[in-house]
């Protein structure tokens, strides 16, 4: 096989690949999906277990109604439309950790359907220009999870395969796109947008270690230009964002590499090791068929009226692309910190309250622009764990606004704050609450020695060049290391120069 980059400078010239992906993600209810077990994680194996969730013959599955109305909060957050009725179905296959047989989730009649992700893209067209693309979802449906095999075994013993069950019947959605994605970096924006809008709606927290997020690839190629669609391979269980991006790059370079050579591809499920940056084949991938999906008896269709969707929808949050676009309109901050801020919601809230209580918002976000974003880009930290928080920078700015402490002063106070990892109001009292010097005598002697100093420009002053004061107000600024008020050195030397 020639090296990855040559394979992937071929892909991008004769083929095209076309990528889709299947996200589950886990809903944030304290109970299972059709019964009332606890879905806590790091549970004892076992414990969160009932006849209901371990399949047992007889008992009876019954909708947890905030599974629905988490689901339906995301369909609208992925811009879908709301089916009024939809319906459970049996798919059926056998596994360990499928103690019925069949796993409940919808086929034809999904909960949600034709919704959409906008990602910025790179327009290959003129270098560095972005634009962006619209990824369409195919649908999204309400399912339970499955256990959980342990291979390793379970602690203390030396068992070679347990079975968790803990997790079966915890309530899912799964997320289809359409074979929208054209590239590596598509899918990673896809997915990194999908996540930060289902945080924002707070139906999960998309803990991608613990297993409430996670991703199936589809991907093929086909020379370009060419409508009909190559064979996929479905890569499986990859654990970052980053390793979906690498493991794509891999199978997109395989494929093409399979093509040229002859050769064919077949459609099969593939694991991706990390360690190796290669996609393995693992099994023959089934089709939707072989599942002999039917209704689920034991659940009536579930049917979302307009009333209850308007309920649902009042409660959906401003969206991370909207909030941004608000900051920048409202703070003047630059879309690039916009971006930054709005990495959580929570971290949106604090710089928002933060600014309003401060007495000028707008400095807050200069503040943020000018003294955080690059002491935390230096350190290589992220905003999450800045040392000086939020409500620290509205302080700072507060006391910059008062004229109690000049930009110069605030800079080293900023600078003792990453030096000692604390928040800005405690270092502020360490360092004995410093002021900067409005004490007129003592500035009232420097501006006489600056005067003397410089009879040059005094007598350009004096002969009607009054722009001259600047370069005064620079020298006495000087002189006192930065730490006179600005405003007050340039009254008094108003003062003296008008009045000599
Ligand atoms: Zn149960």
């Amino acid at each position: 096989m020639s090296t990855s980059a040559d394979a992937s400078v071929a892909a991008s010239t004769a083929y095209e690949p076309v990528i889709g992906l299947e996200v589950h993600v886990q809903l944030l209810t304290a109970s299972k999906i059709f019964c009332s077990c606890s879905t806590r994680f790091g549970a004892a194996p076992n414990t969160n277990v009932c006849p209901v969730c371990l399949g047992m013959p007889g008992a009876l599955p019954v909708l947890n109604r905030k599974a629905v109305e988490f689901a339906m909060l995301a369909a609208l957050a992925l811009n879908c439309r709301i089916n009024e009725t939809s319906i459970f179905a049996r798919k059926n296959y056998f596994y360990p950790d499928l103690p019925k047989g069949y796993q409940i989730s919808q086929y034809d009649k999904p909960l949600a359907e034709f919704g959409y992700i906008e990602v910025q893209t790179l327009n290959t067209g003129r270098t560095g220009d972005h634009r962006v693309k619209k990824i369409g979802i195919t649908r999204l449906h309400l399912e339970e999870d499955a256990g959980k095999s342990l291979h390793e075994g379970f602690p203390g013993s030396d068992e070679k395969t347990a079975i968790d069950l803990n997790r079966t019947g915890v309530p899912l959605i799964e997320i289809v796109s359409e074979p929208d994605i054209a590239t590596p970096d598509e899918a990673y924006e896809y997915l990194t947008r999908l996540k930060e809008i289902i945080l924002y709606t707070g139906v999960s927290d998309c803990n991608m270690e613990e297993g409430s997020l996670r991703c199936d690839a589809n991907v093929s190629v086909r020379p370009r230009g060419q409508k009909e669609l190559g064979t996929k391979a479905e890569i499986k269980n990859v654990n970052s964002f980053r390793f979906i991006r690498e493991a794509l790059v891999y199978e997109i370079a395989r494929q093409v590499e399979v093509i040229e050579s002859g050769g064919k591809i077949v459609q099969e499920t593939r694991l991706y090791n990390a360690h190796e940056g290669k996609t393995y084949s693992m099994r023959s991938k089934e089709q939707a068929h072989d599942y002999r999906y039917f209704p689920e008896p034991d659940l009536l269709p579930l049917v979302v009226d307009e009333k209850w969707k308007a309920e649902i929808a009042k409660t959906l949050p401003e969206l991370p692309e909207a909030r941004r676009a608000r900051l920048v309109k409202e703070y003047g901050i630059t879309e690039y910190d916009a971006q930054v801020l709005t990495i959580s919601k929570a971290l949106a809230d604090q710089f928002e309250a933060a600014a309003k209580a401060a007495k000028s918002p707008k400095r807050v976000a200069n503040l943020v622009q000018s003294e955080l974003m690059g002491r935390l880009k230096a350190k290589g930290t992220e905003i999450e764990s800045s040392p000086v928080s939020m409500k620290g920078v509205a302080a700072s700015a507060d006391l910059v606004e008062s004229g109690a402490i000049s930009g110069k002063m605030l800079k080293d106070l900023y600078d003792l704050c990453f030096e000692r990892g604390k928040d800005f109001p405690e270092v502020y009292e360490e360092e004995g609450r410093p002021q900067q010097s409005s004490d007129t005598s003592a500035l009232e002697k420097i501006i006489d020695e600056i005067l003397a100093a410089n009879p040059k420009q005094l007598e350009q002053y004096r002969a009607g060049k009054k722009t001259v004061i600047g370069f005064f107000v620079g020298q006495v600024m000087k002189a006192s290391k930065g730490q006179a008020n600005p405003q007050m050195v340039n009254e008094l030397l108003v003062k003296k120069l008008e009045r000599d």
